[in-house]
């Protein structure tokens, strides 16, 4: 007898899988650099209506990308460090994957590398990688490092884009995100974030994809 399908999967399993993904504690005022770069109105629901990500093939993507950083970035020295960074009333926080080489590398562990080998790591990707560099050298550290490495891993393929890191704008285009989040969620209603391109990457986006996307009527797809 041949079966498929996600609900073939122990519980065990699943239970580890779930546990391993816990929603990402919502702290007022402060913002993680990889929500930021993303879809705002994500955040805004995240932070109103809350909601987890309960689809398997979701948690599962989640999850490869998890252990792949739990085993790859040790293997370098300097790997895994977060940085706050406190404008006003608004702290942005991130953490880079490893340095090596003289670039800060951000690892992806992707479904699939098909469309990046033509469109390349995309602008969230580069604007995350960006921001832990500006982080980084806000805080005095790494300062002989000036490349961005967005390396992707999948199944059918790696692809590695290679960007200059210093970006004289894009704390400011961060906090700026943040605050279009944070001013949103003050008066209840989306409109400052609406500025934004939203989301900038339609892959992220829709019904299909998004857990919001059912009720969202920006929703590309
Ligand atoms: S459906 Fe699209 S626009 Fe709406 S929250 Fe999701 S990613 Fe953002």
């Amino acid at each position: 007898m041949i079966e498929t399908g996600y609900d073939l999967i122990p519980k065990p399993i699943l239970e580890y899988v779930k546990n391993r993904n816990k929603k990402r504690p919502i702290i007022p005022h402060k913002y993680h650099v990889s929500s930021i770069v993303g879809c705002l109105v994500k955040e805004y629901y995240r932070r109103t209506i809350g909601g987890e990500i309960i689809a398997i093939p979701a948690l599962l993507n989640m999850l490869r990308g998890t252990l792949f950083d739990e085993v790859f970035t040790p293997l370098f020295e300097k790997n895994q460090k977060r940085y706050d960074v406190t404008r006003g009333k608004i702290t942005l926080t991130g953490q880079y994957d490893f340095v090596w080489d003289g670039s800060l590398w951000d690892l992806k562990i992707p479904k699939s590398v098909f469309f990046r080998k033509e469109s390349g790591a995309g602008p969230h990707y580069i604007n995350q990688g960006k921001t832990y560099l500006a982080f980084a050298h806000y805080h005095g550290d790494l300062l002989d490092v000036n490349k961005i490495r967005i390396l992707m891993i999948a199944g059918d393929g790696v692809v590695r884009e290679t960007v200059e890191g210093d970006d004289e704008n894009i704390m400011n285009t961060m906090f700026a995100r943040a605050s279009a989040v944070d001013e949103d969620l003050a008066r209840k209603k989306i409109k400052n974030i609406l500025q934004f391109s939203v989301p900038e990457e339609s892959w992220e986006c829709g019904s299909q994809i998004c857990f919001y996307g059912e009720m969202c009527p920006y929703k590309k797809n």
